[in-house]
């Protein structure tokens, strides 16, 4: 029995919330004597990398048609069934949230999505997960046989202090996808919104998309990602793929900068748990400052100018 990690990638390239994954699994493997066996359904041929991370193998499978969640999440099931697993991992991403239940269907097994920590192994396997977006904790005994976590992006630390493992070749046989894609539009050219660790945000306060530049400049110098509020996306000034919140994306990067955003509870549903956040509004009373480790109070058009012009130097 072995703990199975769903290998995400994006691009020809494994995504950070891989890397997650395989070292909180890692850290399972150990609990309960396990080896990690990572699951590459994807076109990237050099998967031995994911042994610095904890995998003691890696089973590579050519998927062709390319991701869709029917059609990966049979031939993960099928793998996971072949090897037998007995904790199957995979990111809290969208592709994982698309896989998790299916694989859980699968498999028979006891499901957390959100998950946020070791599991505790004294009185059976319990685990915590963000529950309500974010505002309370849940502690989840799993007791089925087979137990499919789907664990939050940025949570767990990286641990990279292993080396190239062994990788072989299976092959499945999945039925036809029922999803057609007819296309793909893909954000070019910017450090994805889920991996940064800094990120500059903006809400309505910046009156227009004509004013973005402000937020580029400042994103560019300091090596951020950019996201906005959701009536920001809503309005078309930005894309959805921007969009952080209770209906956006959830992050929990090392730095956060929200510019003229009230702070709404739905935005800082997505936000909350970044390492430190900054909050420039010109209303002292927004709610944002009462989140925000730092705060400025002022006009967004005085300040990112100076802050700009203060970084070039
Ligand atoms: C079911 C549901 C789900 C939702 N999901 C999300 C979500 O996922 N994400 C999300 O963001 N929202 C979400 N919302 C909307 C949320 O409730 C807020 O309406 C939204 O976050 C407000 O966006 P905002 O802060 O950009 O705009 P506003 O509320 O209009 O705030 C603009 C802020 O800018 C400040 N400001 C104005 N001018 C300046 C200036 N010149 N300089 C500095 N500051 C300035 C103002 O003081 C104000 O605080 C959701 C709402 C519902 C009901």
């Amino acid at each position: 029995m072995s703990i199975v990690v769903f290998a995400e990638s994006s691009e020809n390239q494994f995504k950070k919330s891989t890397f997650e994954a395989i070292s909180y699994a890692k850290e399972i493997g150990t609990l309960m004597s396990k080896e990690v066996v990572a699951v590459n359904i994807s076109s990237i041929a050099n998967s031995a990398e994911l042994g610095k991370y904890g995998a003691s193998k890696v089973l590579n499978c050519s998927n062709t048609d390319g991701f869709t969640a029917d059609s990966t999440s049979e031939i993960f099931a099928s793998i996971c069934k072949q090897i037998g697993a007995s904790v199957v991992i995979v990111s809290n991403s969208y592709v994982g949230k698309s896989l998790a239940p299916r694989i859980a269907v699968s498999l028979n097994a006891s499901l957390a999505t959100n998950v946020i920590s070791v599991p505790d192994l004294s009185n059976g396997f319990t685990v915590k997960r963000g529950v309500f977006s974010g505002k309370a904790f849940a502690f989840v005994n799993l007791n089925r046989d087979i137990k499919v976590l789907a664990i939050t992006p940025n949570s767990f630390e990286i641990n990279a202090n292993g080396s190239d493992c062994a990788t072989e070749s299976v092959s499945v046989n999945a039925s036809p996808s029922k999803i057609s894609i007819n296309a793909i539009n893909k954000v070019t050219g910017k450090i994805p919104l889920t991996e940064a660790e800094l990120v500059v945000s903006a809400g309505r306060g910046m009156k227009g998309p004509e004013n973005w530049h402000m937020i580029e400049e400042l994103a560019d110098l300091i090596g951020a990602a950019t996201a906005c509020s959701k009536p920001v996306s809503d309005m078309g000034w930005r894309p959805h793929s921007e969009h952080v919140g209770q209906t956006g994306i959830t992050i929990k990067p090392n730095l956060y900068i929200a510019i003229g955003i009230s702070g709404a509870i739905q935005h800082l549903a997505g936000v909350s748990s970044s390492k430190t956040i900054v909050a420039i509004n010109k209303d002292p009373e927004a709610p944002f400052f009462k989140s925000a480790d730092y705060g400025i109070v002022g006009d967004a058009f005085e300040i990112l100018p100076k802050l700009i012009h203060a970084l070039k130097n």
